[in-house]
């Protein structure tokens, strides 16, 4: 399946160039395959619980933790969550926000999924990350359906955790994704043409 094509290129939205995940979920097959990839990939982690931040990360999130037969966590938007909560103030490629969850969500010592759309800068997934650990859980993985080479989130997060994306952009351009399995703590991807090449 080749899913890079089921992603829509934005050259500006917000600001920067967009890359939009919709035409890829409206695709059933597409949708289906990432869930299912994504999915496999955590399988034999001993996983506890996935989170996501809100909106996109739970479309993608929810269906992640259906699969693993484990429970779903949802981080959101600072107000939107009854009391009592944890909040954070954090940055992203195009905005600043506050984040909150539920601070009786996680149990001391689980092991924690983080589930997002897309890895840009790293902020965000940075910011869900301490959140969940200032709760006392144990971020194992990190996965996405997309992941911004060219603004090197993987830095951002320090090697610390062990991330897998499905689709990786190389630059800002079309041409320059590519279908990956790109995993592991803060390695860069190699092109598609330069797999299994010596
Ligand atoms: P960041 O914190 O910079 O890694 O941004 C990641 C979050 O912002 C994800 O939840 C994405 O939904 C969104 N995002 C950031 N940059 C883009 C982009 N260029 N195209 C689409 N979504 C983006």
């Amino acid at each position: 399946m080749d899913l890079k094509s089921k992603l829509r290129r934005v050259p500006e939205f917000k600001g920067v160039v967009f890359w939009d995940i919709t035409p890829l979920l409206k695709d059933r097959v597409a949708f289906k395959d990432c869930v299912k990839k994504l999915a496999d990939h955590f399988r034999k982690m001993d996983i506890d619980v996935v989170v996501s931040i809100e909106a996109r990360g739970f479309i993608v999130g929810a269906p992640v933790a259906h699969e693993l037969g484990v429970g779903f966590v949802p981080i959101r938007k600072k107000g939107k969550l009854p009391p009592r909560v944890a909040s954070l103030d954090y940055r992203k490629e195009y905005e600043a926000d506050t984040i909150e969850i539920r601070e009786d969500a996680i149990e001391h010592g689980d092991r924690i999924l983080l589930i997002d759309d897309l890895l840009a800068t790293g902020g965000t997934a940075k910011a869900n990350a301490h959140l969940v650990e200032r709760l006392g859980g144990k971020v194992i993985a990190m996965g996405f359906l997309v992941e911004l080479g060219y603004l090197h989130g993987r830095e951002y997060l320090d090697g610390k955790y062990d991330i897998y994306s499905l689709i990786n952009c190389k630059s800002t351009e079309s041409h320059d994704m590519m279908d990956g399995t790109c995993s592991g703590p803060g390695i860069s991807c190699m092109k598609a043409s330069q797999k299994g090449r010596g």
